[in-house]
């Protein structure tokens, strides 16, 4: 019998994966499922550029990123996984009135990425924005050409880099905006080296982003937003960019996850409760060169992807593979178009000396964004 090789979310970690096994496994008796909730490959790295108002390249859809492999696509949501009989289930909004479908497998790859974590105060489900996912971001872009022609504030809150970017590119692409940058850190750019540091905070006040430290969030409101220090600060539109959060899935099925609710997993990015299964992506809590969970990035998840086929690979060939190495070689920050910090790192994540900053690390930027999805048998880092 065929053995049934799943992978679930088709995010940067989830297609490379699937296109990269269907290479390695040519001449395997196998048959590999991608399930995902949408047929579209939605390119997160560009999601602030797609609230900001600008078009992004168009993207080919993923059956045709899967032309020419022999990879079969769901496209549905994925509600549970049952570990004991190795069923997926899932929800499939193209069979509207159909029941759930459930997919077996023989070997599992977990690749649902993150969201949004808008729960984290009072207020914010019902009154934030985010540029998390396609949705939120339309949606913001929604809000926003509202917006652009009467002016307004914006507060993104969260100075991390999704935070950084948003609000540079909501300045810059709509000038008549006030943007504002809430942290309750006491700087922005921790991690970044000192030259790096004081570029970004150069860039955000040509901007005429105006940043705010020690501010804590205690509600989100309609019209603004309260901090713990009894500053309210008014706005009509409220970004919240203060990290990602998983899906529950992997929990609710009964997986070894850590307190966030990544796929806790070994070197070889194999599920440290049950063998049979493996996770990449941001829902995947990797072991980086540090020791410390994987960093939610586009980084981690491609070094994963391309990990977890090589691993399986092996596996199936009856080799004991080598561990996964998910290594950083640069945090890029693109600050509006024309602008960008590119902070050279080591393995573990930890600053080098060597930063890159202005147009340089924006055109170096956008050719890293590129690079990572290309045309269908392009040669990119996606088709494995
Ligand atoms: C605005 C923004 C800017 C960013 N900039 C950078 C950057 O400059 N550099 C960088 O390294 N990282 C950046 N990131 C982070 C990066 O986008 C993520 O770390 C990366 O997308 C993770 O890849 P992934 O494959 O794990 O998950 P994702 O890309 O999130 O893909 C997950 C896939 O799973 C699907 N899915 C989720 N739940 C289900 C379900 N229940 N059933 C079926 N399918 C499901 C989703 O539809 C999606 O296709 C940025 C993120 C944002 C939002």
């Amino acid at each position: 019998m065929s053995h049934r090789l799943v992978v679930v979310g088709a995010g940067y970690a989830g297609l490379l994966a699937a296109k990269r096994l269907d290479r390695l496994l040519r001449r395997h008796d196998v048959i590999i499922t991608l399930v995902n909730a949408s047929d579209r490959f939605v390119e997160r790295v560009r999601l602030h550029q797609l609230a900001a108002g600008q078009r992004s390249p168009g993207r080919p859809s993923l059956r045709r990123q899967l032309d020419g492999t022999s990879v079969r696509l769901v496209v549905g949501r994925v509600t549970a996984i049952d570990a004991a009989s190795r069923t997926v289930a899932v929800d499939a909004p193209q069979a509207v009135g159909a029941p759930p479908a459930s997919i077996g497998y023989d070997t599992l790859v977990y690749a649902l990425g993150s969201g949004a974590r808008l729960d984290d105060v009072p207020g914010a489900p019902a009154h934030a924005y985010a540029v998390a996912d396609i949705e939120q971001a339309t949606r913001l872009r929604g809000r926003i050409s509202q917006k652009t022609t009467s002016g307004g504030t914006v507060v993104v809150v969260g100075a991390g880099l999704t935070g950084v970017e948003t609000a540079a590119e909501l300045a810059e692409s709509c000038p008549r905006l006030r943007v504002r940058l809430l942290t309750g850190a006491d700087d922005v750019g921790s991690g970044l080296m000192p030259r790096a540091r004081s570029h970004l905070r150069y860039a955000l006040d040509r901007l005429g982003v105006s940043v705010h430290t020690k501010a804590v969030v205690t509600e989100v409101r309609e019209d603004g937003l309260d901090t713990c220090d009894g500053v309210p600060f008014a706005a009509e539109t409220v970004v919240w960019t203060t990290g990602f959060r998983v899906p529950e899935v992997a929990r609710a099925s009964g997986f070894a996850t850590d307190e966030d609710g990544r796929m806790l997993v070994d070197a070889t990015l194999r599920s440290v409760s049950h063998p049979e299964v493996y996770a990449v992506g941001d829902a995947a809590a990797g072991i980086s060169p540090s020791g410390a969970p994987s960093r939610m990035s586009c980084q981690s998840a491609l070094a994963m992807g391309r990990g977890v086929a090589d691993v399986i690979a092996a596996r199936l060939a009856g080799a004991e593979p080598a561990p996964v190495r998910i290594g950083y070689v640069f945090t890029n920050i693109s600050l509006g178009r024309r602008d960008g910090i590119i902070q050279f790192t080591h393995a573990d994540d930890s600053p080098r000396r060597f930063v890159l900053t202005g147009r340089a690390a924006a055109v170096f930027k956008e050719a890293v964004v590129r690079s990572t999805v290309r045309k269908p048998r392009g040669g990119s880092v996606c088709s494995g």
